[in-house]
């Protein structure tokens, strides 16, 4: 990991290609052999490059979570994009302007700005199968309203049902996400079939994404996170740490054996406080410690400032040593970076550049 010692400026934000593409490449061809669309999220990566490896190097239908990704991927030919959040009714407007969005609604509110607009535009209704953040309940007769208004609306094109399992992060074992796995794909089967309507049933969170063996009562899938995967998703058993695809390079900045503790460069605006997988492993710390061949050290991430990360260890570094840190939350992560610096088997060979702010 020579170059990885030498590079100029830490914290930095590491991505492994070869692991990418392998990440890439195990979700597409499932999507593929279950016969369902795949719309990949792009939401952890924002750049053209991994959208391009998500549909095996070309473009394809793909999922966003602002328009500053919707109108990165517009550019760069992606014509199918589904814009993943319940719309702002007064961002309705700017929203339709970008070529081939899908929009998003679960509000009589949000459905007339979308009907106000001077074209026709694609919608999804949101369904709520149990995370309770967005979308309808799917077993209020509200909702089937909404749905069949939708349905019969002469300004917009009703494309289908969508839904996250993010409550699929709660999980302690694979088992438990098989679990929310069929609640999911069962909430949007289940309110097709009382609305009568054949609608695309879209789902899809990487959890329950990466621990079914083939998609099943569903017609499109979205994950987004499997592209780097993280230390929580390992905890939790959708992927092994080597397939996690994403790392920060800090520096030791602060050696105090005395109080068994170093400070490295990477604070809470190079890692985010997301606390993984502490539902599991309360003691587990902001990332996992590793030395620059991503080999797990006897040290714990405790306590993070704004530039700050403080280790907890017996092991005695001297100020200068270059360590990796596997995020927990590579989502998060990543959207601290304006830029990616990408490897392959520890040489760097691009750096990619990612839609930023919304
Ligand atoms: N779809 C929607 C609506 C989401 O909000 C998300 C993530 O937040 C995803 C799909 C992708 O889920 P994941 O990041 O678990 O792959």
């Amino acid at each position: 990991m020579d170059d990885l010692s030498h590079l100029n400026k830490t914290p930095a934000f590491i991505v492994d290609r070869d692991i990418v593409a392998r990440n890439c490449e195990r979700m597409r061809a499932k999507a593929e052999a279950s016969g369902v669309i795949f719309r990949p999220h792009v939401k952890t990566h924002k750049t053209v490059e991994i959208a391009r490896m998500q549909h095996g190097g070309s473009t394809g239908p793909v999922t966003v979570s602002t328009l500053a990704e919707a109108e990165l991927l517009s550019r760069a030919g992606f014509g199918d994009i589904t814009y993943a959040v319940p719309i702002a009714p007064d961002r309705a407007g700017v929203a339709g302007n970008v070529t081939g969005i899908n929009l998003l609604v679960d509000s009589v509110e949000a459905l007339q700005a979308v009907e106000a607009l001077d074209r026709q535009t694609d919608v999804f209704l949101k369904i709520d199968c149990g995370y309770h953040r967005a979308g309808v309940d799917p077993d209020d007769p509200k909702s089937l309203d909404l749905a069949r208004r939708m349905a019969s609306s002469e300004k917009i094109r009703f494309r289908g049902l969508l839904t996250h399992a993010g409550h699929s992060y709660h999980a302690k074992n694979a088992d438990e996400v098989l679990a929310v796995a069929r609640q999911e794909t069962d909430a949007v089967t289940r309110f097709r079939d009382r609305l009568g309507i054949d609608v695309i049933r879209s789902i899809g969170s990487t959890p329950t994404t990466s621990v079914v063996e083939r998609f099943e009562n569903c017609d499109e899938v979205r994950p987004g996170n499997y592209v780097f995967f993280d230390a929580f998703q390992a905890a939790i058993g959708s992927c092994r740490m080597a397939d996690v695809a994403a790392s920060v390079l800090t520096t030791v900045i602060g050696s105090y054996p005395e109080r068994r503790a170093l400070i490295v460069d990477a604070g809470a605006l190079a890692l985010s406080k997301d606390l993984g997988p502490n539902h599991i492993h309360p003691e587990f710390g902001y990332g996992v410690v590793c030395d620059l061949n991503l080999r797990r050290l006897p040290m714990r991430l405790h306590a993070l400032s704004q530039e700050h990360g403080t280790i907890e260890t017996d092991m005695t570094l001297p100020v200068g040593t270059r360590l990796r840190i596997v995020p927990n939350h590579s989502c998060l992560t990543a959207a601290m970076y304006p830029s990616y610096v990408v490897v392959e088997k520890g040489r760097f060979v691009d750096e990619w550049i990612p839609a930023r702010g919304w």
